[in-house]
């Protein structure tokens, strides 16, 4: 599953982190903000398009009754069929004798039962004492009921799911027959298994298919562990196999987990979509199963459904049989083993277009027809067919299924899922239109593909045992991405270069909280899965595996993984498992490292270590190497109070050479594990400067004596270049971000950055620019604010000079072979736009004026954001319009969220109120891109306070909108909080919390500490770092 993340600019979960575009609104202060424009709003609907929507409402309606009746029927000869079936009893017997039972009080109208039976209704009478007689005979036994448990009994486990689904779209609701094979290993009355939010309308239970029924004495629904539990008359005899068959129906909800709808507009119709998103606890609201990732079966589903539509799902289809009502239903082939949350299909009338791999894989996309047509999913199609034949080879593993589609919907909880053979993408995250995409946004959609493709390996082939270690298959997809699009970009150096900006400092920044939690969590409740999925799983898992890539060697790293698929495919494996397999390749070419013993510590402790080097100030050759916990709050209690950060050790594969003015030495490993050690460096000499961690391959923080950190900064303002790239990079975030939690003085980053005047690669402006952000926005609202700002201009005045601007869109031969130096160039355009240099302005107000007048677009592509962004905030409020206008009317997703998230750079708040208000409504604003708009307002100065108010007070509608996806919220939290900084706005947010009712109680905390962090940061240190300013700005 990938996050949604937008490379470079967004930092959605992370505190403290860069976002260079929003850095733009900073020294944009040109002209006079104009009173807000009525006709910004949305363009009013024509009248005829009044009395189409109101014929074809008037049209659903009829379709919807007729419908609401076939269902009805079906439903009752569908029940008259079952008791057919000589099952002894499908209903439990209740009270009052209705045998209909629903996981939540939202039933599906008119799906054959008498529509918003609430619960307790239902539970009335003469069951619910039973089941207060049975909880009261646990209590006396000291157990919790196996249905109260927070993990699934393991007495049972289901072999195959027969899944017959009808999906009717007209009334948004489908139904469904479950058939179970379930194997007994230990004899119970019970049967407890997944399911939320659905009616079950009966229930029946069979020894194999020819014996008899087992009689069923009741059943219930246990909404605190989403179960649905069967009672039966005799224990379920081991060893014996039974049939469990349920039917039920439910909604298809208007929401993004589940099996729920979407729909988007194409000729001014709107068409409907049902889709599924599982991961991870989900599938129990689609059909009553075994929703946890230990339980792999396998699976045949098929799905009835009007003939307009086509259905998907993991497998390829089998047989169709066509009904002469205009309905058809679609058979799907059995699954190999597999977990329940990538199961997956969809109902929509989407096209597609195919290829076929080298080894025969059938792979297709399909997406809304307009967009197929215009070819948008075919760069997504062409990599997918080289991915699949680079990880083939990679894994030595075969692609386990014989198609793959993806598939591009309009509205996604994530950026996308990676079903096995059914792969789900957002349309921002796959629809790629080469005319008019960046290639900030061709990465973005490239690693997005990589990533899915991985899992399918990772993930799907081979699962994690339990959601604690769920790093496992997201650390190695996020891990991939990068060795993925070096695979298809071979110059680009993702996984060496990238990688340290996008991963392991954006990480660096959230793990350095003394609020953090470890790779591997502990995951209790169902409530408590939802949270694993975070930055600290994706980031830190990936940049723990290269860790552990970089010190095996990558050869015998990939000999290992490949071992791993192969002894674990189709099956479950935990981090041990994967520990031992390493462990046994490294054996095998002779060397010895217990791979468990190191990695435990780095996956079970939270947080990392800041290394300190200590040079030879006394006896000749000797250095002192020392690891404590880094923490950006020192003053912060650690969460678990028994254990201070002194107990905290980690062992360090430590990297080391020395280097003089013209030479480096080469590296040498030292495996650090004491809390202080001596170690003999040969060839120390007076003027010969120390660097740890080579290339960044490690995820930890090197800190030096003041005079080994001078040598360096000489070394790089004399000869940079006999230091790697990767460590100029590594250099600069370790000197911003010690500086940031005292364990350096404020200068030193400033004074590191002064070579970049002479700096040619990318990747270290990258470095830099992500450490400033968060330096910024600390300052951004301060008295003093201008001198840092000329500050920085100074230091991107000679480079964006020498570099200048884009002169039009390039050719994507050219992209390629340009990638590094387009980037640079946008990086340092990004810095002086935002921070205020006025050639960088005009350029900006230009090329928008140009497109206003003559309405056409010849921004270069790849820094249109910046020039959007720039022109919104210094030019009046037409120019906000023109560009509202423009989200309105553009089809391209890439071109539609940059100029989305554009409108938030304006300084007039009026402007930046009204687009909050609007960004709740969904016709307008799709959900998932709501909280974007959200957060970059919040990072614009002039309005932090207007959506952190804005925040507070929606507070009840967002958590009802995002809560139960998790990661969307926590994104939203840290995003609207990060960058207070004043006493006062830590008074409000804590007295928020006090008053706020539930949920990302975890996402909470971690805004506590951020901004305490912040607040304490402006009380140390503020000072210091103005008056050096001040200084180094009059010299
Ligand atoms: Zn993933």
């Amino acid at each position: 599953m990938a996050l949604e993340e937008k490379r470079e600019k967004r930092p959605p979960v992370t505190p403290m982190m860069i976002e260079e575009e929003a850095a733009l609104r900073n020294g944009s202060r040109g002209l006079p903000p104009g009173p807000w424009a009525e006709t910004a709003g949305p363009r009013p609907r024509t009248t005829e398009r009044h009395i189409a929507v109101h014929k074809r409402l008037v049209l659903g309606f009829a379709v919807s009754i007729l419908a609401l009746l076939a269902v009805t029927m079906i439903a009752v000869l569908l029940s008259v069929r079952f008791e057919d079936c000589g099952a002894a009893a499908d209903s439990p017997p209740r009270a009052g004798g209705n045998g209909s039972l629903s996981g939540a009080a939202r039933q599906p109208p008119g799906a054959g039962q008498p529509p918003g039976r609430p619960e307790e209704e239902v539970r009335g009478g003469e069951a619910a004492e039973e089941e207060e007689e049975e909880e009261e005979e646990w209590q006396r036994r000291r157990e919790l009921p196996p249905w109260a448990r927070p993990r699934l009994p393991r007495h049972l486990r289901p072999l195959h799911y027969n899944l017959m689904l009808s999906a009717f779209m007209e009334n948004f609701t489908f139904s469904g027959e479950v058939n179970v094979q379930l194997e007994v290993r230990n004899a119970s009355r019970y049967i407890v298994l997944h399911a939320h939010r659905m009616h079950i309308e009966a229930v029946r239970v069979a020894e194999d298919k020819l014996a008899g029924g087992v009689r069923v004495a009741r059943t219930f629904f246990y909404p605190q562990t989403q179960v649905f539990v069967v009672v039966l008359n005799r224990s379920l005899e081991v060893q014996r196999s039974y049939n469990l068959k349920i039917i039920y129906n439910a909604l298809i909800e208007n929401e993004l987990l589940g099996f729920f709808r979407s729909s988007y507009v194409i000729h001014g119709e709107r068409r409907f979509l049902g889709v599924t998103q599982f991961s991870p606890t989900h599938a129990r609201k689609a059909f009553p199963c075994f929703d946890e990732p230990i339980y792999k079966a396998t699976f045949k589903i098929s799905i009835r459904h009007q003939a307009t539509y086509l259905s998907l799902s993991n497998m390829p289809v089998e047989t169709s049989v066509f009904e002469e009502d205009g309905w058809v239903t679609d058979h799907f082939s059995q699954t190999p083993l597999m977990s329940t949350y990538y199961l997956a299909w969809a109902v929509c009338n989407f096209t597609y277009r195919e290829t076929v791999t080298k080894s025969g894989v059938v792979v297709r996309l399909y997406a809304r027809p307009d967009a197929i047509r215009r070819g948008s999913g075919d760069y997504a199609l062409n990599i997918t067919r080289r991915l699949i034949e680079f990880y083939e080879d990679y894994f030595k593993v075969p692609y386990s299924l014989p198609k793959l589609d993806l598939l591009a919907v309009p509205k996604h909880p994530y950026a996308a899922m990676e079903n096995w053979g059914l792969s789900v993408f957002v349309e921002q995250r796959i629809l790629l239109d080469p005319s008019i995409s960046s290639i900030l946004y061709l990465l973005d959609v490239t690693m997005v593909i990589v990533h899915e493709l991985c899992h399918q390996w990772f993930g799907d082939l081979v699962t994690p045992v339990w959601w604690e270690d769920v790093w496992l298959k997201e650390g190695f997809a996020h891990y991939f991405e990068f060795v993925g699009t070096d695979y298809l970009y071979p110059g680009w150096n993702m996984e060496k270069q990238r990688f340290l900006t996008d991963v392991l400092h954006e990480v660096m920044l959230l793990d350095g909280l003394a609020s953090s939690h470890p790779v591997s969590q502990e995951v209790q409740q169902a409530s408590d899965i939802d949270r694993v999925f975070d930055w600290i799983a994706y980031k830190k898992g990936a940049a723990l595996i290269r860790m552990l890539a970089s010190f095996m060697g990558h050869s015998v790293f990939q000999m290992g993984l490949q071992d791993y698929l192969t002894i674990h495919k189709y099956g479950n494996a935990a981090r041990n498992d994967l520990w031992n397999t390493l462990s046994k390749a490294l054996k095998r070419v002779g060397k010895s490292v217990n791979i468990q013993e190191v990695m435990d510590q780095w996956t079970l402790q939270m947080g990392y270590p800041v290394i300190t080097i200590l040079g030879n100030e006394t006896t000749d050759n000797i250095i002192v190497i020392s690891q404590e916990r880094f923490v950006y709050d020192s003053d912060t209690k650690p969460k678990d109070p028994a254990r201070g950060d002194n107990s905290y050790l980690w062992q360090i594969p430590l990297t080391i050479a020395v280097g003089n003015t013209s030479h480096i030495s080469s590296e040498a490993i030292i495996w650090v594990s004491n809390k202080s050690e001596h170690h003999r460096i040969p060839a120390l000499e007076e003027a010969s400067w120390l660097l740890g961690n080579i290339n960044q391959t490690g995820y930890f923080r090197v800190n030096y004596d003041i005079r080994n950190w001078r040598l360096l900064i000489n070394q790089l303002t004399r000869n940079h270049e006999v230091i790697s790239v990767s460590n100029r990079a590594g250099l600069i975030d370790d000197a911003f971000n010690l500086a940031r939690a005292g364990y350096l003085p404020q200068n030193i980053p400033l004074e590191i950055m002064r070579y970049l005047s002479e700096e040619k690669d990318f990747l270290p402006w990258h470095a830099a620019s992500r450490a400033l952000y968060p330096l910024d926005k600390l300052l951004d609202r301060t008295e003093n604010y201008n001198i840092f700002n000329e500050y920085i201009l100074r230091q991107v005045a000679s480079m964006y000079l020498k570099l200048g601007w884009p002169t039009n869109n390039l050719n994507k031969s050219l992209v390629q072979a340009s990638y590094q130096h387009e980037e640079l160039r946008r990086e340092v355009i990004m810095l002086a736009c935002s921070f205020g240099n006025k050639h960088c302005h005009q350029q900006a107000a230009t090329l928008i004026s140009d497109w206003i007048s003559s309405n056409r677009n010849r921004i270069p592509l790849n820094v249109r954001d910046i020039v959007y962004c720039t022109g919104v905030s210094l030019m009046d409020e037409d120019v906000w319009e023109f560009i509202w206008m423009k989200f309105h009317s553009t089809t391209a997703v890439s071109e539609k969220k940059i100029l989305l998230e554009a409108l938030t750079c304006s300084d007039d708040r009026n402007l930046l109120n009204r687009l909050l208000n609007l960004s709740l409504n969904s016709e307008v604003v799709l959900d998932q891109d709501a909280i974007d708009v959200i957060i970059h307002v919040a990072r614009n100065p002039h309005g932090r306070d207007l959506a952190w108010k804005f925040f507070r007070e929606k507070w009840k509608i967002l958590n009802a909108r995002y809560g139960e996806a998790l990661f969307m919220n926590s994104k939203l939290v840290s995003g609207v909080t990060e960058f207070l900084n004043t006493e006062g706005e830590l008074r409000e947010l804590k007295n928020f919390i006090k008053s706020y009712e539930g949920g990302a109680a975890v996402s909470f905390s971690r805004a506590v500490e951020t901004v305490e962090a912040n607040v304490r940061w402006q009380r140390l240190y503020k000072e210091e770092l103005f008056q050096w300013l001040r200084k180094s700005l009059t010299q």
